[in-house]
């Protein structure tokens, strides 16, 4: 040892004791460290909802390139490089690479995956591809790919150990879609916390949307809207969905107020880029024989319209209609116009004959749909 037997002053003994450990830490560090200095970032902790219109007013929309690397204690963790993309090529790549991600892990493809849930058809995959590949899509699917990265960060997610080798061993640094098998982990089957989200089809038509799914009819999307008859945008459509999810604003599905602002937000943006008109009313359906059980304050009262009293006439601001289906009188009718215009709010405006003998009795009449207004975003509207 060479310090030994020498009487050196302690604070030299120190400063080279220092000096020791410092060239040990820069001789061993990089060697197990794989990625240092490269800035790096895990997604941040906490979801934001998304606001589209400003994602689609930037620039580029599939954020930072998603990159593998090992910690210093050899553990596997990825994170997104901050840097831009150089070109249209890259972000192209990067939107591949959410949807590789997302097919692997969050579209359902085999029966009995989730319950209930049934297996998209490949014509559905193809649409979300396509959808991932668009400017509106690649939010959506790089928030998704975001949730991938937090669960493998966890430790949640499986992975093939044998790509990850390879690449230790001097092979190229494989995509994170090319390593996870899609599956969870030992620790993810057992985590409370593990939710994915998922894309599954059901029989029917449309598509719906909870926290954690979107799902696609697999009768498609109609050409036009049942009521208002304006032409259907599918990626409008998906758009609107991902807004009821985690994503966006969960509270948001099935309430009147609520929808029209999903159109604003998540769909209208979305139409006007792809050269649809926006649409301007929302037509919200009630299930026949199912009143829907809600806490929904407009929404209650909306149920409770025969009784005019409890349906303020502020409540109806937003309000663009109330339609009905009776029994012994075909097609819709408008709800209000069914009741005694004594108690109408709107009195004495329009006199109607009171005595109308061609309208249905109101009591053998149900609320079938709500058709609300949808408000111009107040940050659009003109000055
Ligand atoms: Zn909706």
């Amino acid at each position: 040892m060479m310090l030994r037997g020498m009487s050196l002053h302690p604070m030299l003994q120190r400063a080279l004791l220092a000096s020791v450990l410092l060239l040990a830490a820069l001789v061993c560090g990089p060697v197990l460290a794989e990625v240092t200095t490269e800035a790096i970032q895990p997604p941040s902790e906490t979801r934001l909802p998304v606001d589209l219109e400003q994602e689609l007013g930037a620039r580029w929309q599939a954020g930072g390139e998603i990159v593998v690397f090992a910690t210093e204690d050899g553990v596997v963790r990825v994170g997104r490089r901050a840097t831009p993309p150089t070109d249209a090529a890259v972000e192209h790549a990067r939107r591949a690479e959410h949807f590789a991600l997302a097919r692997k892990l969050n579209l359902v493809t085999a029966p009995r995956v989730v319950p209930m849930a049934l297996p998209l058809f490949p014509e559905q995959i193809e649409l979300l591809q396509r959808f991932a590949l668009s400017d509106a899509g690649a939010v959506w699917f790089r928030e998704m790919a975001d949730d991938t990265l937090r669960l493998f960060n966890q430790g949640y997610l499986d992975y093939d150990a044998t790509v990850w080798r390879a690449h230790l061993d001097g092979g190229p640094r494989p995509p994170l879609s090319a390593l996870i098998t899609g599956r969870l982990s030992e620790a993810g089957l057992f985590a409370q916390d593990v939710s994915v989200f998922r894309i599954f089809a059901y029989d029917g038509i449309g598509s719906m949307a909870a926290a954690a799914s979107v799902r696609m009819g697999r009768r498609g999307f109609r050409c036009q809207f049942q009521m208002s008859g304006e032409p259907v945008d599918p990626f409008a459509i998906l758009s609107h969905e991902f807004g009821h999810s985690r994503y966006g604003d969960p509270r948001s599905a099935g309430l009147p107020l609520g929808e029209a602002q999903t159109v604003a937000r998540y769909e209208n943006p979305v139409r006007l880029r792809n050269g649809f008109p926006p649409r301007l009313v929302y037509y919200l359906r009630l299930e026949p024989g199912r009143p829907p059980i809600t806490r929904n304050p407009l929404l209650m009262r909306l149920l409770a319209w025969r009784d005019l009293p409890k349906l303020r006439l502020g409540d109806l601001e937003a309000v663009d209609g109330l339609y009905c289906e009776c029994a012994d009188a075909p097609g819709l009718h408008d709800c209000l116009a069914l009741l005694p215009p004594a108690s109408l709010p709107v009195d004495g405006e329009a006199p109607r004959s009171a005595s109308s003998p061609a309208l249905p009795d109101a009591e053998r009449c149900e609320l079938r749909w709500v058709a609300v207004r949808v408000a111009p975003r107040a940050d659009a509207e003109a000055p």
